[in-house]
């Protein structure tokens, strides 16, 4: 199957989505997003780590930043923060470059890294773009942590894959229905940006049609 571009969702969603699924569907299906300290410390580490015009060669390494990615068959787009080429026999040729390059993605967050694999299935998803995009294995990629300073290496094994590719189709469910599912309220919701909008407590309240069920089965 090969999505069309008016359906493709966003790559950095893939986070959202394995923080709360609601938190996902508020932002990427309704649209709302607000504002907290950990979204604007994030976007001006991405705004530095972004910059279209930026290509450096040192030795056996070429960097690009900013570089666009998208896959048809997963129905994604987004952009690397840092994409990486460095020679490999099982690389791809560069215009105006000898030589075979293997991409290598590194996705840039604040803070350091979580227990989650929110970070990890965000950049395996970047490197199975490149690879759709490429005809090229990637490996391996990293994640760049603001608050530690430090490169952390990620194996992208087949079960990572296996995750973003279930996530994805989770996702793209939702979307087309325009459906946004209700969860159960968690200690994540302390730090959720749309904990205003969402009203956690209002979720631990039955819903009408829960009540109108179990009026029914009491009868
Ligand atoms: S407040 Fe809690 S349930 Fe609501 S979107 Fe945020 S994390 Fe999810």
């Amino acid at each position: 199957m090969a999505f069309e571009e008016e359906d493709f969702l966003q790559i950095a969603g893939l986070q959202h989505f394995a923080f709360c699924r609601r938190q996902w569907a508020l932002i990427h299906v309704e649209n709302l997003w607000r504002d907290n300290l950990r979204t604007v410390e994030g976007e001006l580490l991405h705004k530095n780590a972004h910059d279209d015009t930026y290509t450096e060669r040192r030795g056996d390494t070429l960097t690009v930043r900013g570089e666009r990615v998208f896959s048809r068959t997963l129905g994604v787009s987004g952009a690397c923060d840092v994409l990486e080429f460095r020679l490999h026999p099982d690389g791809v040729t560069l215009p105006g470059q000898e030589g075979l390059w293997l991409p290598y993605p590194v996705e840039y967050k604040r803070g350091s890294p979580k227990e989650h694999s929110a970070d990890e299935l965000q950049l395996c998803c970047q490197a199975m773009c490149l690879e759709e995009m490429l005809c090229c294995p990637i490996p391996e990629g990293s994640l760049y942590y603001g608050e530690t300073r430090r490169r952390v290496k990620v194996p992208l094994t087949e079960e990572l894959r296996r995750t973003v590719r279930d996530d994805l189709t989770e996702m793209h469910q939702y979307a087309s229905r325009g459906y946004t599912p209700r969860v159960k309220p968690s200690k994540a919701c302390n730090a959720c940006s749309l904990k205003e909008q969402c009203l956690p407590a209002l979720l631990r309240r039955r819903s009408v049609q829960d009540y109108l069920e179990r009026s029914c089965e009491e009868l």
